[in-house]
């Protein structure tokens, strides 16, 4: 098909674009994507792909006739609703590259709560001059729950690295050098057995504060926590109490409610907490727009979409 006869594809943001439309121009030659600001209302009657980051719904609902929509995000909580209304289908980023990247996060942040970094940044303020029992990776067990692309990866670069892992899911999982689990039973038998409990789970109505006071209640004194989720999967204010009370170790965040994180949240000086904003996998542009390329190609030559999310499970 000539790019004549395609009709555009659109790019819908709320952030600035250009570098997407960039790299997404540099994998598509024959095909003609535009800022969806760019679309006139004649094109966008034809439009049949939309591809999304964070977009505003209006935006959106200027293209009637969507076949499916592309997001370039691997987080898909806030299209769900959206794209569930109109019945359009919703395929989300599925991309090895964000994968390894955030398998990276996840061995790097066990490494800071187990070899005690901020223990030993505090004494360093302090000048204190305190060693500290070394316990070696294979007697720390690691829980990770959510066993998708993303956690899949980590829980398998935690198994190299030495660490006892344990993983739990919705659906049972065989991963090698890994304990896999399903269900309430095993959820609080990878919470309790764990001494770092890091969060992988997509943000939907069952995972909402799943980590609530009760589970935080179930977890080891002194364990740690990691959320590279989303905000909504804990409870925050749980999570404060569980930390003011000592009987969690720390929490590393980089996902919140309400991001950026307000200035008078609590969690910006709390000494058992660590603060990062939203970067433990950063989605790799180039990489993402290659694997939406391929989708895109895939549909063009078969009308096949690819891999959706579903929306009735919200993931
Ligand atoms: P995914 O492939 O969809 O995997 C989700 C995993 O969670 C699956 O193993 C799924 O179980 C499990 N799960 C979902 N709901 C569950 C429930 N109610 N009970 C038990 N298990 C449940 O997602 P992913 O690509 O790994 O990404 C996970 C999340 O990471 C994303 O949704 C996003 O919010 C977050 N993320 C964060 C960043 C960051 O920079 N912080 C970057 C990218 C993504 P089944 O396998 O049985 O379905």
């Amino acid at each position: 098909m000539s790019t004549a006869l395609k009709p555009p594809i659109a790019f819908v943001s709320r952030h600035d674009s250009a570098a997407w439309l960039l790299a997404l121009g540099k994998v598509l030659p024959g095909e003609c994507v535009l800022d969806e600001i760019e679309v006139s209302a004649e094109e966008a009657l034809a439009v049949e792909i939309a591809l999304v980051a964070d977009p505003d719904p209006a935006r959106l609902a200027r293209f009637p006739n969507l076949r499916w929509v592309q997001s370039v995000w691997a987080g898909v909580e806030r299209l769900v609703p959206l794209v569930a209304e109109r019945n359009v289908p919703l395929v989300r980023l599925v991309d090895p590259t964000l994968a390894n990247t955030m398998a990276e996060a996840v061995l790097a942040w066990t490494l800071y709560l187990h070899r005690d970094m901020p223990l030993y940044a505090q004494q360093q303020r302090q000048r204190v001059w305190l060693p500290h029992a070394y316990a070696p990776a294979g007697e720390l067990t690691v829980c990770i729950l959510g066993l998708g692309e993303l956690g899949r990866a980590a829980a398998t670069r935690l198994a190299a690295a030495g660490y006892r892992v344990t993983g739990w899911s919705h659906s049972v999982k065989t991963l090698a050098g890994v304990t896999c689990l399903t269900g309430e039973s095993g959820l609080r038998e990878a919470i309790t057995n764990a001494r770092i409990v890091v969060l992988l789970l997509p943000l939907t109505a069952q995972t909402h504060h799943l980590i609530n006071a009760e589970r935080l209640g179930w977890m080891r004194n002194g364990a740690d926590l990691i959320n590279f989720a989303r905000g909504g999967v804990v409870d925050t204010e749980a999570l404060v109490v569980a930390l003011d009370e000592e009987r969690l170790g720390h929490a590393v965040l980089d996902v919140f409610d309400e991001e950026p994180l307000p200035a008078e949240s609590p969690l910006w000086n709390h000494q058992r907490v660590t603060v990062l904003p939203h970067i433990s996998a950063p989605t790799d542009r180039e990489s993402a727009a290659q694997i939406v390329a391929s989708n895109i190609r895939q549909f063009r030559a078969s009308g096949m979409i690819p891999t959706l999310v579903d929306t009735a499970r919200g993931y």
